[in-house]
This record gives C-alpha cells, sequence and structure tokens, in this order.
C-alpha cells in the first residue's frame, strides 16, 4: 500500500498481482472480479469519501456529523486495509505450512500449525454476521494472537498488526460455495502464501 497525504483522497485499489482465474478452482475467477473490482473499490470510494468529508467539516467547523463519519471512515478504511491483505496473502503457488521463524512463533502461542489453522478456520466460520479471522502481531505481549473481526473493525484489540487475513464475509465465497462455509475456509489453506505473510511479520515485529 502507498496511501499517503493529509486530507485528500489517499486511498487507492491495489493491482492483484494474478488474474482473477489464477486460485481457481479454490476461489472462482467471477468472485475475484466482483471482490476486487467491486466490493474492495467501494470501501477505497467510501474511505477517501470519509477523508473528504471530515477535511470538509474542519474548514467549516461543522462536527455535526462527526461520528458518523468516524464510524464510516473506520468501516471503509478498514475493509480496503483487511482486502489489500487478503490479496496479498493469497497466491496460486501457496498452500503448505509455514517455516522458520513464524513456524516457531506458532508452535510456541498455538502449540503447532495444525491448533492454529483449526483456530482460525473456527473464528472464521462462527462469526455472527460478517467478518474476518485475523492472525495478528501483539507487539505488548510479542506474540501472534488470533482475532475474529466483526465487519472491518469490531473486536480488534488495540495495535495488534494483522499478518494473515481471511475473509469470512459471504461475498468471499457464496458465489461458488454457497452456504458451505466450512468447504471455503479449508480450500483457502493451499492458496495461503507462507513467505509473504513470513515477510509481513518480519515487517511487523521488528
Ligand atoms: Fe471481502
Amino acid at each position: 500500500m502507498t496511501d499517503e497525504g493529509d486530507g485528500d483522497a489517499v486511498y487507492r485499489l491495489p493491482d492483484l498481482r494474478y488474474d482473477y482465474g489464477a486460485l481457481e478452482p479454490h476461489i472462482s475467477a467471477r468472485i475475484m472480479e466482483l471482490h476486487h473490482d467491486g466490493h474492495h473499490a467501494a470501501y477505497v470510494d467510501d474511505a477517501n469519501r470519509a477523508i473528504e468529508r471530515l477535511q470538509e467539516a474542519r474548514r467549516g467547523s461543522d462536527f455535526t456529523m462527526l461520528s458518523m463519519l468516524e464510524k464510516n471512515l473506520a468501516f471503509n478504511l478498514s475493509g480496503h486495509v483487511l482486502h489489500s491483505l487478503w490479496w496479498e496473502c493469497l497466491s496460486p503457488d501457496g498452500g503448505g505450512e509455514p517455516t522458520g521463524w513464524l513456524a516457531e512463533q506458532l508452535e510456541a502461542n498455538f502449540g503447532g500449525f495444525a491448533p492454529f489453522r483449526a483456530h482460525m478456520i473456527e473464528a472464521a466460520a462462527t462469526i455472527q454476521g460478517s467478518g474476518w479471522a485475523l492472525a495478528s502481531w501483539e507487539p505488548t505481549g510479542k506474540r501472534i494472537v488470533i482475532e475474529q473481526a466483526y465487519d472491518h473493525q469490531g473486536n480488534h484489540g488495540q495495535a495488534t498488526v494483522p499478518i494473515l487475513a481471511i475473509d469470512a464475509w459471504e461475498h468471499a465465497y457464496y458465489l461458488q460455495y454457497e452456504n458451505d462455509k466450512r468447504a471455503f475456509l479449508t480450500a483457502v489453506w493451499e492458496l495461503v502464501d507462507w513467505p509473504r505473510v513470513a515477510a509481513r511479520l518480519d515487517q511487523t515485529s521488528l
């Protein structure tokens, strides 16, 4: 992400590193196209709109709509951040298990990859409504924690930084898997780009 600036429209939809159909058969090209060009693009547009309207509020000294605008910013900016991470975590060449320091952290914090994976799947499967399963670096305890995020921004521990995100909104799977959410949550592990997740952990945990 290269988002920057002090008030103007600053967020941009990132390009995918792979074609829409590259993640088949696990995620269909049509889901990828709608999800990236439709859903993610809307979060980017609405995050920018919230930034602009907050700027207008400051300029006009009119904060009557502030709480609504702050909610819109939190929802849409978090949607942009998590979708950017979602695309980043996936690869047509993904799958397998992590190695190195990431694997050591999963062992130390969860008892190994298998319990970590089972916990992530359960976190994604049991969300009431829409949300995400996040594996996040928690800088105070210097450990990885699993978070069950509601919508994009709820139930999130302060200062934790997601390193792996699984989108558990219906738009992520319903067109292909219908109501078999667990089939999607099982298939997605064939796509996880562990070297990129490990690189993000290295960067985040400095
Ligand atoms: Fe999504």
